[in-house]
């Protein structure tokens, strides 16, 4: 593509030639088909726009210095999605499906994966929707799974830099035995309202605390949370924690790099002992945290102007694997 800035894309939508599209009917999967179209119709009872049956994924493809592409841990994509299907009681994709579904979207259009030194990316988003009529509240008996592209800019157009980010206290994006841990729309709707409350008090996003005693971290809006303090990662366990790949991939790495690795209950009173803080996706890798407000109690804890120094190696790291410049040791790479 002659003209694409890719070194300007921003992270939004560009329209791509195809998408690919699947439908499960009679208690069945059908064959992958091709659009051209932006469009989907359905029918105005459908479950997904009355009672939110939808889940979604999203991961990235990349051009390798070999002008190779590799999609990042996809069969992992795939295996969330078939959770998050089943929390919902959507009809699950199978793997095998998921996953071919991807690399022809992929492949229908090569010429937007941004090319290596541009740094930008592929960017793949799978989508499952009950297209079933439903006037009661029940699951649909039709579902439609489909996987488009869009070329997504470099997150970092100026550096590996730290933004910040504000502690939300009087709205949740997920009940304490809710849908929090798998990745439906209805999270996001219910996200809305602090993250732009956030947005309007000058911070980048909102981080979450548990629902039920507002005590422990949960993470923030669309990212998990990591805290970096005497060479060790530690990340929240809790059940409306989404699982965020980009977190299991970066605490792998981390032991590897010979840091300890905890996933447990993190009070938020322990804020103010982390060296550094982040937030975790495929959108940005790690977003390194400045700083974080708790408006409660207005406290505000620093964690410097710079990224730190483990939040950087990780993030080097894992971009170098997902780039092709360091071996893939752990399969998490497809070639396409
Ligand atoms: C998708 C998502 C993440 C990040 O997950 P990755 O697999 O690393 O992209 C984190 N939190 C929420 C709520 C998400 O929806």
């Amino acid at each position: 593509m002659e003209n694409i800035d890719w070194r300007n894309l921003p992270f939004g939508y560009i329209k791509t030639d195809y998408n690919v599209r699947c439908y499960y009917r009679n208690g069945q999967w059908g064959e992958l088909e091709i659009s051209s179209s932006e469009q989907v119709s359905m029918h105005i009872a459908a479950t997904c726009l009355h009672y939110g049956q939808e889940s979604f994924e999203g991961m990235k493809a990349f051009c390798g210095k070999d002008g190779k592409i590799r999609v990042f841990r996809c069969a992992d994509n795939a295996r969330r999605m078939q959770a998050s299907a089943a929390c919902i009681k959507m009809q699950e994709p199978p793997v095998e499906l998921f996953v071919e579904a991807v690399k022809k979207a992929i492949l229908l259009n090569r010429r937007f994966v941004p090319p290596y030194e541009s740094g930008a990316s592929l960017y793949i988003r799978p989508l499952l929707i009950g297209t079933g009529a439903a006037v009661g509240v029940k699951p649909a008996d039709e579902y439609l799974f489909m996987v488009f592209v869009t070329p997504v800019g470099p997150y970092f157009k100026t550096g590996f830099k730290p933004v910040n980010v504000m502690i939300t206290r009087d709205s949740d994006r997920a009940a304490p035995l809710g849908t929090g841990h798998v990745k439906v729309g209805g999270n996001y709707a219910a996200s809305l309202p602090a993250a732009e409350q956030a947005q309007k008090a000058g911070y980048a996003t909102s981080l979450y605390l548990d629902a039920k005693e507002k005590k422990y971290i949960d993470e923030c809006g669309p990212a998990n949370f990591f805290g970096i303090k005497n060479n060790t990662y530690v990340t929240p366990q809790s059940h409306s924690i989404l699982p965020s790949i980009t977190n299991n991939s970066l605490m792998t790495l981390a032991k590897e790099l010979g840091i300890k690795v905890e996933q447990r209950p993190v009070e938020a009173t322990e804020l103010s002992t982390f060296e550094e803080t982040g937030e975790c996706g495929t959108a940005a890798v790690i977003t390194p945290i400045g700083k974080i407000f708790d408006p409660q109690t207005n406290v505000t804890y620093r964690y410097g102007e710079e990224a730190g120094p483990v939040s950087t190696k990780l993030y080097h790291l894992l971009r170098a694997i997902q780039y092709g410049d360091e071996p893939d040791t752990h399969n998490w790479v497809t070639i396409i």
